[in-house]
């Protein structure tokens, strides 16, 4: 099969299905095609790799040169990227196809793409759930295969709580893995890219594609390109699975753990032993969280002014005016609390109590984690505490929102890799993911222990 023949397929079923999952912002056949022509010559030529000629589905947090990049906001619906991320660029370069940008929580704030300004994503599982969030377009054109695979971003759960509730799965890097560079920033210090697809073996494919030092991200690493691929078959015998003992303990839904101790179950088949680790502060994570990510947004999405890019009021009376004329009408709500929330913990008199006091916080979670690995190579548990939950459920509740990410936005604080992988179904015939957080740069040994399961 071509790749013209392959990118007509996906395109013809995003017509099909878009209409009612509203997984897709933008979609230009032109452009897909074409990318899919020059992918027909290099194999035509030999000069094929993995991922040539494949279609991927683009999180429209990744700015795309000459595509609309709106990262879900009424701020940048009139937005076209001049350049290409970083990530962008080395799909291109691998030949494969850009099938569309993907709707997401606007800058991707949520678990549950409501807040995107371009309307809710459904779950293709149950078009009354939520898909998750932020990268909830992403995981349902995977889920319901609008595209074979498709890129994340995850800044406290974005690519593992949408894989988890869509039934996929996606893979958070080791922060400074994945570049930046022209990912639009929410929390800086959190965010990381990273794949989503329906295997292990998927995944590693993209990861070859998209990690690798980058000069024009600042906290990009420079390490030796590795291989991802390279552990995917090894067996898992020795193999020492730490179970939190704080996740078991409460808050985990009845059909959730069901599912978890038959995953769990299977891996001691599989010639793996579980035993008990403590990650202590772990209930300080979603506190920590909701204020040094809020603090950072505030500071990021400030460039957002209304001068050089993006929506601008169209009737103000001066500068000033026209600065909050246009944050007025280009934030959504859910960006605004961050914003404020943002704003109040980093000020004169607070500073201390909130911000300083959580950065140190965030080095007791990344030291809790530090020890948890001397006793063990991988830590296990749910991805999310509950199955995909209904459109409108929770929009009304910020905090039980957030608790979407109790599991999920410790490994983002110390910048450990973590991913979801789906192990079944739960409540409504739900799909539930098991988490699985690996140690600095234990990707390849992560996605090894991911294809063993499936
Ligand atoms: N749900 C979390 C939030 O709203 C995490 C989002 C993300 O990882 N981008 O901030």
């Amino acid at each position: 099969i071509s790749s013209v023949e392959l990118t007509t397929e996906f395109l013809k079923r995003i017509k099909q299905l878009n209409p009612q999952y509203n997984a897709f912002i933008t979609v230009d056949d032109e452009k897909a095609l074409a990318q899919a022509r020059i992918a027909d010559q290099k194999i035509a030529t030999n000069k094929a790799i993995p991922l040539t000629g494949i279609p991927v589905a683009q999180k429209d947090i990744f700015c795309a040169k000459g595509w609309l990049t709106t990262c879900g906001s009424k701020m940048l619906s009139n937005f076209v990227s001049p350049y290409d991320a970083c990530v962008i660029e080395r799909f291109n370069q691998a030949g494969a196809v850009n099938i569309g940008k993907t709707n997401m929580d606007e800058f991707a704030m949520g678990s549950s793409n409501e807040t995107s300004f371009y309307g809710p994503v459904r779950n293709p599982w149950d078009v009354a759930a939520v898909p998750g969030g932020s990268s909830g377009g992403s995981a349902c054109a995977v889920a319901a295969r609008m595209a074979p695979v498709a890129t994340g971003t995850d800044t406290g759960g974005s690519i593992r709580q949408p894989a988890a509730l869509c039934g996929i799965s996606g893979i958070k890097p080791t922060y400074g893995t994945v570049s930046r560079y022209g990912m639009i920033a929410f929390a800086s210090s959190l965010d990381q890219g990273g794949p989503m697809a329906k295997s292990a073996e998927d995944l590693a494919l993209m990861l070859n594609v998209m990690t690798g030092f980058d000069a024009r991200d600042s906290t990009s690493l420079q390490r030796e390109t590795e291989d991802y691929m390279r552990n995917l078959e090894k067996p898992l015998s020795g193999l020492r699975i730490g179970l939190p003992k704080e996740y078991f303990a409460e808050g985990m839904s009845s059909d959730v753990e069901k599912a978890v101790e038959q995953a769990l179950g299977e891996y001691r088949k599989l010639g793996a032993e579980t035993l008990e680790v403590s990650l202590a502060n772990s209930s300080l994570s979603i506190p920590v969280y909701y204020v040094l990510a809020p603090a950072e947004a505030s500071s990021n999405l400030s460039r957002f002014d209304g001068v050089r890019y993006g929506h601008r009021a169209k009737a103000y009376e001066n500068l000033g005016d026209m600065y909050r004329k246009s944050r007025a009408e280009g934030f959504g709500a859910e960006v605004k609390r961050r914003i404020l929330i943002g704003t109040y913990v980093l000020s004169h008199g607070y500073y201390d109590a909130y911000y300083i006091k959580a950065q140190k916080l965030r080095r007791l979670i990344a030291e809790d984690f530090k020890r948890a690995f001397t006793h063990c190579d991988v830590i296990m548990g749910p991805t999310a505490p509950t199955v995909a939950f209904d459109i409108g459920e929770k929009s009304s509740d910020p905090i039980q929102m957030y608790l979407s990410d109790i599991y999920t936005s410790g490994a983002s604080l110390a910048g450990l890799p973590g991913m979801s992988i789906p192990i079944g179904f739960g409540e409504k015939n739900r799909p539930v993911g098991l988490h699985i957080v690996g140690n600095y740069f234990a990707e390849a040994r992560m996605l090894n222990v991911a294809h063993q399961y499936q």
